[in-house]
């Protein structure tokens, strides 16, 4: 599913690209564009990611978040110098308590400013209403309002409620608004400086106050489209989308507030003060002073991102509006004369790369790093550098946004992480193939997917077995294998038409899935096409490695039968043990296989029934010295007495036994059985040299960790004399690990044991490891023995076996010998002993006896 919707989006991203850049090298571009996002699909999902948060930033879902860092970092920075051009008179509760009104007389106010004006300031602000005389004193007022450094304010208010005017007396040029542009969670962050309409200009009271102050330095206001000027210093439009912004109101000309702490912002004294003439002369000359209530019942209150910190308890930390107006004058007056810096912000496409960086490194974080300790650092430092550059930019005057690329960094690596995990449990680690279950899906996929009104259409699985890839893999390590089986991989790609799921399923097996297929014919071409790819030499460790492979293919409409994917599965891997057993290169899928392996499952069950009822038991077939002509030992053969079937021969039981574990429990009472029946045979026939009992062993044992203790055991409970056990293991056992074999080889000898080599000349061995076998006995295989009368060439390589053994200090014991002639041959050769049926065959244990009792000689 997720595979699906990774290479749709791939689809629809590159072909989003082909769009945009029309680009002359696609389709070749196209591909490999495509190629590259299905390799490291983080970028892929960086990419995602990116395109869905930018869409949700883009509907202001992360203002919120990003107005929060702002603050955050506000309050973080320090700023060391308080404004000292700015003396600000409050009306504080005490003062309103001594006017004994809520609202000053003009009388009051009147006088205050003549007790400043004494002092030369060099504006005064007045930031109270005084659009409807409070008498007594209007013409005092009104005298005094009359100063050409008065500036008073006046509110735009809005529509419905309409506007509060500035007194009709005072010239519009000293009148300012006092309306602040509130951020959606009523919080100031930015300064609305100027604005206009068809008809009018508006000027901030903030501005005026400031171009008063700025007017003798000759700093003149001009306004561009993009930019406020005064003198030299550009103040710059607030754009939407700036910062942290995305979807605020940027009407009019606005700058975003660099804010000094709040005791910072200006001098204070109170309104009595003034009214008593207690206060510095000089904090008034040549400056601005504001007068306005900090009474808190007067509502005039305002959150700022200090205000913010405190939880609950905003309200206590609200800035009076008279201070609010002290802070913007402050802003202009430091950005003109101090030259200090106004925030500034990135251009929309920086703010992407920037947002897409981060989702990249998330991304690739989550790519290579598999730990989740190591990943979860790794997320935690990655954040913590943000977060450290945000803070830095933001001390240098930039405000960057951080929880944009916050979120891309840690949705990414989410994404990047489940995407893994999805890969994990349905990708073969090794090749990058899909496994068994995805495979499946798949498939099933497919084959619903074939329309079913044209028969004529099927669907059909290749299921492909690398023979000897056991050996292979022994004689060159496994990490050569791993190799291997990626070259292997590679070269089945290759041949499988697109779009046709292939998969890795087991160690050594892979599976194709051909859909929409005419006739057995096309699959046969690609499986030939497949076998003759595999059977090019693979160039392992610097050597030629010659492969071949056993291919089973099972038709989903074949003879009109509707199938499920697991059960096509199933007949594929049924056909190819059939071409393997036939030894055949292939095998198409007939029914009839599926009795087989229906009746070996059959076999299995009963198998574990027989070993309950104890169906088995041991024949035992004389083994003879050549040069004495007498019985020598036996080799226990065990016989299953199948209560229906009648007689099971081992080669048909004995592999089932070996696949399902059975020969565990079955291998150890054959032991014992053996080893008892040689104990009571000692005891009758006593004899200068004691008969030897051979027991085979099958591979499943011999790896088995409690093999030496059970014998140990088994031969103290029956007493036998441990030279007279001889264990056999077949050529091919002791070959394919040749290491760990010698290392059990030589435990078992410690124990005095005799050891054998089974049916030698079989399997694959390596001269050069045979010398460092601890064993005493090879067993020359029948089929040499058998064919010896062909002529020369084959008596010459029994008569090398022989050599051989004797070189390496080993007895030899030719199998399968027939005839009067194999056993005068053998003679000759200085064989020392012989098995077969010439001499008897396998037989039940009182036969053994009689025959012991009768003691022949050959
Ligand atoms: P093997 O170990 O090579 O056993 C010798 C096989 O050759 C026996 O077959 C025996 O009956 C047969 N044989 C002996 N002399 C002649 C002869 O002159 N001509 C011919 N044509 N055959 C001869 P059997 O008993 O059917 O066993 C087959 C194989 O099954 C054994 O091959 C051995 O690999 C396995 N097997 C038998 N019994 C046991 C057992 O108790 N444990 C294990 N692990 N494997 C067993
Ligand atoms: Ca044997
Ligand atoms: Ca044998």
């Amino acid at each position: 599913m997720i595979h699906i919707v990774l290479t749709s989006c791939c689809d629809a991203l590159v072909i989003s690209l082909k769009t945009i850049y029309q680009s002359t090298c696609l389709p070749h571009g196209y591909l490999s564009v495509r190629k590259y996002l299905l390799k490291y699909p983080f970028l892929l999902a960086s990419i995602s990611v990116m395109g869905l948060l930018l869409i949700f930033r883009q509907i202001g879902g992360l203002d919120t978040w990003e107005m929060v860092i702002y603050d955050y970092l506000t309050r973080r920075q320090s700023h060391t110098s308080q404004e000292s051009r700015i003396l600000v008179v409050e009306i504080t509760e005490q003062d309103i308590r001594t006017q004994q009104r809520a609202i000053m007389s003009d009388q009051v106010i009147a006088e205050t400013l003549a007790s400043l004006q004494m002092h030369n300031p060099a504006v005064v602000g007045l930031d109270i209403f005084r659009d409807i005389p409070q008498p007594p004193g209007n013409t005092e007022l009104r005298e005094q309002l009359k100063f050409s450094n008065v500036v008073v304010i006046n509110e735009l208010g809005d529509l419905a409620e309409g506007m509060v005017p500035a007194p009709d007396y005072v010239l519009s040029e000293r009148v300012g608004f006092n309306d602040f542009v509130l951020d959606p969670d009523d919080i100031l962050r930015r300064h609305l400086m100027y604005a206009f309409d068809e008809e009018e200009t508006f000027y901030s009271f903030s501005l005026r106050l400031s171009l008063k102050y700025l007017e003798k330095q000759k700093k003149n206001l001009k306004v561009t489209p993009s930019f406020l000027q005064i003198g030299e210093t550009v103040f710059p439009r607030l754009r939407p989308g700036a910062g942290g912004y995305q979807s605020i109101d940027t009407a009019g000309y606005q700058v975003l507030l660099r804010y000094r702490s709040p005791d910072q912002i200006a001098h204070r004294v109170s309104l009595t003060e003034v009214l008593n003439g207690q206060f510095d002369p000089a904090s008034v000359e040549n400056k601005i002073v504001l007068i306005g209530t900090t009474a808190r019942t007067s509502k005039d209150y305002f959150s700022t991102p200090y205000s913010a910190s405190v939880e609950g308890n905003r309200a206590e930390h609200k800035l009076a509006g008279v201070l609010v107006h002290a802070q913007l004058t402050s802003q202009i007056l430091s950005t003109v004369l101090d030259q200090s810096q106004l925030i500034w912000f990135w251009p929309e496409w920086m703010e992407i790369a920037w947002m897409m960086s981060w989702a990249l490194i998330g991304g690739t974080i989550a790519w290579w790093l598999k730990h989740p300790m190591e990943l979860g650092s790794a997320v935690g430092i990655a954040l913590t550098s943000l977060f450290g550059v945000c803070w830095m930019l933001f001390v240098l005057a930039g405000w960057v946004p951080f929880v944009a690329p916050a979120l891309s960094l840690v949705i990414t690596a989410g994404c990047v992480m489940t995407y893994r995990a999805f890969h994990v449990t349905h990708y073969d680690a090794l090749t990058g193939l899909p496994n068994r279950s995805l495979f499946l899906q798949q498939a099933q996929r497919t084959i619903t997917t074939i329309p079913k009104k044209t028969p004529a259409l099927s669907a059909a699985i290749l299921f492909l077995d690398l023979n000897r890839f056991k050996v292979i893999n022994e004689s060159f390590g496994h990490q050569a294998g791993d190799q291997l089986l990626i070259k292997v991989a590679r070269r089945i790609k290759a041949c499988v038409p697109p779009n046709n799921p292939l998969a890795r399923v087991g160690g050594n097996e892979f599976v194709v899935l051909l859909s929409r297929i005419k006739d057995a014919e096309t699959v046969a071409a690609i499986a030939d096409e497949m076998q003759a790819a595999l059977n090019e030499p693979i160039c392992l460790n610097n050597q030629e490695i010659f492969m071949t492979t056993s291919v089973g293919i099972a038709m989903s409409a074949i003879e009109g039968r509707e199938i499920q994917a697991d059960t096509l599965l199933r007949d594929a891997h049924t056909a190819m043990y059939r071409a393997k057993a036939l030894g055949k290169s292939r095998q198409l899928f007939a029914n009839s296989m599926h009795t087989v392996a229906v009746s070996r499952l059959q076999l299995e069950s009963e198998l574990r029934q027989a070993i309950k009822h104890r169906e088995f038991v041991l024949n035992y077939q004389p083994i003879v010295s050549l040069k004495t002509g007498r019985i020598k030992g036996f080799e226990a053969l065990v016989r299953w007495q199948h209560p229906k079937r009648g007689f099971v021969s081992p080669g048909q039981f004995i592999p089932v036994a070996e696949e399902t574990g059975l020969i565990i429990p079955m291998g150890r009472w054959i032991l014992e059985e053996a080893c008892r029946q040689m104990h009571g045979w000692h005891q009758k026939f006593s004899q200068s040299q004691p008969l030897v009992i051979g027991v085979n062993l099958s591979s499943r044992q011999f790896t088995h960790p409690k093999l030496i203790d059970e014998i140990e055991q088994i031969l103290v409970e029956t007493q036998l004399d441990h030279r007279t056990l001889k264990l056999e293991i077949t050529e091919s056992m002791a070959m394919s690990d040749v290491e760990s074999a010698i290392d059990m080889l030589l435990r078992l000898k410690k124990m005095n044991l005799t050891l054998s080599i089974d049916d030698f000349g079989t399997g694959y061995s390596s001269l050069s490891y045979l010398h460092r076998f601890p064993t005493d006995i090879l067993k020359v295989d029948r089929s040499f023995v058998s064919r010896m009368e062909n002529g020369d060439e084959d008596a010459e390589i029994v008569k090398t076996i022989i050599s051989l053994g004797h070189n390496l200090g080993m007895g030899i014991v030719a199998e399968g010998v027939e005839t009067e002639s194999q056993l005068e041959t053998l003679r000759l050769l200085g064989c020392e002993y012989g098995q077969g049926y010439f001499f008897a065959k396998p037989m039940a244990a009182k036969d053994a006896e009689q025959m012991l009792e009768r003691s022949p000689t050959w």
